[in-house]
């Protein structure tokens, strides 16, 4: 079993990349869940969604989010009725949640209701959250403390954050399936994705942290930023608020003692410092799904895990 702790944009396409060299139903994709809210009266994960989405293809490409072919008619209509829509969901989107929410009303688990969505969508790897207790980020900023969704999408992450703290992580209970599985994985990767936001609430959840640094299993993390810039997203702005370098080093050196291998840019790669895991040079842009299956062969191979030998896509 490969264990893959994600977010959303970078760590889907890594994702898709692992289920398409490795045997997909051996792929357990660990999702982030401190973006999760309730709007709407709606049970949200924007995380899970984007893998869902992703691994499905059915993922909007022009967006970043959301569905392909997606229409909007909810949304204009609750617009002329005077509703919130600063959070778009479109109409296809909005039956996900909308199955989602009754699914926990009648009181399955998120883990539960995200093995069935991913069932339905066709999806082979399996995705879970760390925990199916409520993990919520929350960010100190010059605009006061902010809920997530209100920090990333209401305010388009301009408020300056100065720190960041994850409801529910210290009572939060893990999976059991989680660790177990990390615990006796091939491998343990790392996704591309924001390492505050989208990693530290996965690893904030009780007992992570612990079976990550005891696994015997080699973990490899792939740097999201790419010359000193995040490709999407507030990473590299988030990472200079809160007074680090914007480099591939200090992203490294935020996963620390956790890593054995750590794939940057060559040109990120040649300008890290001595840290403790061994440096891989490799691209790792992802566009086209050619270099999302490259990268995700760097990764295993790095590991030491074999790699399916058909090209795919
Ligand atoms: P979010 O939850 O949708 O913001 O998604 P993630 O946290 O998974 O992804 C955001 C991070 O992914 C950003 O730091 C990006 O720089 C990084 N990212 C996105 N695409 C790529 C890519 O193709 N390669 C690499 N190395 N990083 C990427």
């Amino acid at each position: 079993m490969i264990v893959a702790l994600s977010g959303g944009i970078g760590g889907a396409k890594l994702a898709l990349g692992l289920a398409h060299v490795h045997d997909p139903a051996e792929l357990l994709i660990v999702a982030n869940t401190g973006d999760d809210f309730t709007h709407l009266g709606l049970a949200i994960s924007p995380d899970i969604d984007t893998l869902l989405y992703t691994l499905a293809g059915l993922d909007n490409p022009d967006l970043g989010w959301g569905r392909r072919d997606e229409t909007w008619a909810a949304m204009e209509t609750l617009e002329a009725l005077g509703g919130e829509t600063w959070f778009r969901l479109g109409d296809r989107d909005l039956a996900l949640h909308l199955a989602r929410t009754e699914m926990l009303r009648a009181g399955h688990t998120l883990a539960a209701v995200t093995d069935r969505l991913r069932r339905r969508l066709g999806v082979t790897p399996r995705i879970l959250p760390a925990s199916d207790d409520p993990v919520r980020t929350r960010l100190d900023t010059d605009q006061g403390e902010l809920d997530f969704q209100e920090y990333f999408v209401h305010r388009r992450c301009v408020p300056a954050v100065r720190a960041i703290a994850f409801a529910g992580a210290a009572t939060a209970r893990p999976l059991p399936a989680v660790i177990d599985a990390i615990a006796t994985a091939e491998a343990v990767v790392i996704c591309p994705s924001n390492p505050f936001i989208s990693i530290d609430p996965i690893l904030a959840v009780p007992g992570l942290r612990a079976a990550l640094a005891a696994t015997p299993a080699p973990v490899v993390a792939v740097s999201p930023l790419i010359g000193g810039r995040a490709v999407k997203g507030p990473t590299a702005k988030m990472m200079s608020e809160l007074g680090l370098p914007v480099t591939a080093g200090a992203v490294a050196a935020h996963y620390a003692d956790l890593l054995d291998f750590f794939v940057a840019d060559p040109d990120d790669a040649a300008a890290l410092a001595e840290i403790d895991a061994s440096v891989v040079a490799a691209p790792t842009l992802m566009r086209s799904l050619a270099d999302k299956q490259a990268l995700a062969r760097i990764v295993l191979a790095a590991a030491g895990v074999p790699v399916l030998s058909r090209t795919g896509g």
